[in-house]
């Protein structure tokens, strides 16, 4: 208890936690790349670890692109070794939690960006047809008397026709009300951001990883991330060792904050490690 993480390690230290773990996950924005530039040295990162037999996954918050353009975006980026199986998205990982432990019966209905309605369709989710009526309205246009369930994931086409739909689909206390992350904004490039979906995390993502790779033991597991609210807490709650990186949204500064409050809650917040940037990892990679 007390003054223990957010330790900022470099060199032999590195390299020690490196050997211990196996199972590296890695969030994307802020940590792998800022928007389409990648972080430098984060290819190297990557690579090298799996070569080592590392296994390596990608979890993202960001719900509005299907997990093949991840594929694409990494080979782009200069990734040349990810694949398909070690990317978990917000949209991949809701349709899973749709299918598998709600086992919805009936429609979703969706408002999010197409990569969402495209992960959810993947997996066999009926969603409710988006109107391209441009009269409609919520006076006029029509219900599905099926929906079970309102997913809400970042969307840049919402309308008040898409919010007042689904207060409507809600008030049956049957339909469940979902949100694909709980990212409250994100950084875009001169400062400015986008408004976020600032719901509770689930320890779900972790859950979809560990039934997809054989043996994922979470001690032996590293959580690195950007932010504190989101990344450092799913590791926390997950169980795995976590590790802030500077490249993105959250200072070391708020991470000692959290870790002197008096406030337990907040020491979930507290990352175990510290380094300025992935990059850091590669001297550990050096014979
Ligand atoms: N959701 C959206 C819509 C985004 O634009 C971003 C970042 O760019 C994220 C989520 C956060 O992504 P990540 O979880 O990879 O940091
Ligand atoms: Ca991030």
């Amino acid at each position: 208890f007390g003054f223990k993480g957010c330790q900022k390690i470099r060199g032999a230290q590195i390299r020690g936690l490196l050997e211990a773990k196996d199972f590296f996950l890695f969030d994307c924005d802020g940590v792998i790349w800022h928007g389409e530039n990648a972080i430098t040295g984060a290819a190297k990162v990557v690579s090298a670890l799996i070569r080592r037999g590392k296994n390596v996954v990608f979890v993202t918050n960001n719900s509005t692109r299907p997990r093949e353009n991840y594929v694409n975006k990494f080979t782009r980026l200069g990734f040349t070794d990810v694949m398909l199986d070690q990317i978990f998205s917000s949209s991949y990982c809701s349709a899973l939690y749709l299918r598998d432990v709600v086992k919805v019966r009936g429609q979703v209905f969706v408002i999010g960006c197409e990569g969402l309605r495209m992960e959810l369709l993947e997996a066999g989710i009926p969603c409710v047809e988006e109107t391209d009526d441009p009269d409609a309205t919520i006076y006029n246009c029509a219900l599905a008397p099926d929906v079970k369930a309102v997913l809400v994931g970042h969307d840049d086409k919402l309308t008040f026709l898409k919010l007042a739909k689904a207060s409507c689909y809600l008030r049956d206390p049957e339909c469940l009300f979902l949100a694909t992350d709980n990212d409250p904004w994100h950084p875009l490039s001169g400062g400015r951001i986008l408004p976020g979906m600032m719901m509770v995390p689930s320890c779900f993502m972790f859950e979809c990883i560990s039934s997809q790779f054989r043996g994922v033991d979470p001690a032996q597991c590293l959580m690195v991330g950007d932010r504190l609210e989101t990344d450092m807490l799913f590791g926390s709650n997950c169980g795995l060792d976590t590790m802030l990186t500077l490249t993105g949204v959250s200072q070391i500064e708020e991470a000692q904050e959290y870790r002197n409050s008096d406030l337990t809650t907040n020491h979930s917040y507290v990352p175990d490690y510290v380094v300025d940037t992935i990059a850091d990892f590669l001297p550990a990679f050096e014979d």
